[in-house]
């Protein structure tokens, strides 16, 4: 991944999030409080607008300026999680102008450790960790197997839609939507479904 691709992915999910913002508040309507679209057009809205005023040099740059952009823009809880986890992930990655997949993978995984650090979620508490951390281990594989980023991400990409999907039957145990306890069950998670838009998005760019 070089800097326009970076660039390219956090347009694509601008893109993706303006596309999807109406779903992704019904879906939070129904178990949150009906603002996670709201929240998240705006922040990558944002984001957009700070990379083309200044194009950052560096892949981690790009991701750093993303997530700083997303923490001081966005007031719900998906702002600061998002938000850290770019900022995590483009501090983790090596200060040059491309980076391989197997350093992105580093980086996801330093991003996930980032939202699990300051949310306290874990895989299986219908948060938006049970769409990324299946992306992340299958991206993962992925490149293990020797796969190039565009194979890679989408296989991300398809286990992160699997994924938001599989927080359908689960109690909400973090975020608002564990206020409802029960009542959480049988909808889909609007984190999930975002983060899910983001690895299709990164698999949309990745593609040659
Ligand atoms: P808010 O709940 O503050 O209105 P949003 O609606 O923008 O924020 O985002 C809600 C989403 O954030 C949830 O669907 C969930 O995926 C995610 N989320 C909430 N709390 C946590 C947490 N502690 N850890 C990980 N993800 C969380
Ligand atoms: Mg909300
Ligand atoms: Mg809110």
């Amino acid at each position: 991944m070089d800097v326009a691709l970076a660039r390219e992915w956090m347009r694509a999910t601008a893109a993706a999030v303006a596309a999807g913002a109406d779903r992704l508040t019904r879906l939070d309507a129904a178990i949150g409080d009906g603002d996670h679209g709201v929240n998240l057009n705006r922040g990558f809205t944002a984001v957009v607008a700070a990379l083309d005023q200044e194009a950052p040099p560096t892949v981690g740059e790009v991701l750093a300026k993303a997530g700083s952009t997303l923490m001081s823009r966005v007031g719900g809880a998906s702002g600061p999680l998002y938000g850290s986890a770019l900022r995590a992930a483009g501090r983790a990655l090596p200060q040059t102008s491309a980076v391989r997949p197997d350093e992105l993978v580093a980086a996801l995984r330093a991003g996930l450790d980032a939202v699990r650090k300051l949310g306290g979620a874990a895989p299986g508490d219908k948060t938006m960790i049970d769409a990324y951390a299946p992306a992340l281990d299958a991206f993962e594989q992925a490149v293990a197997a020797g796969a190039g980023l565009a194979q890679a991400a989408a296989a991300a990409a398809r286990a992160a839609t699997a994924g938001a999907e599989a927080t359908v039957p689960m109690r909400a145990r973090k975020g608002r939507a564990s206020y409802l306890g029960e009542r959480s069950v049988g909808h889909q998670d609007p984190g999930a479904t975002s983060a899910s838009l983001m690895f299709q998005a990164l698999s949309d760019v990745s593609q040659v």
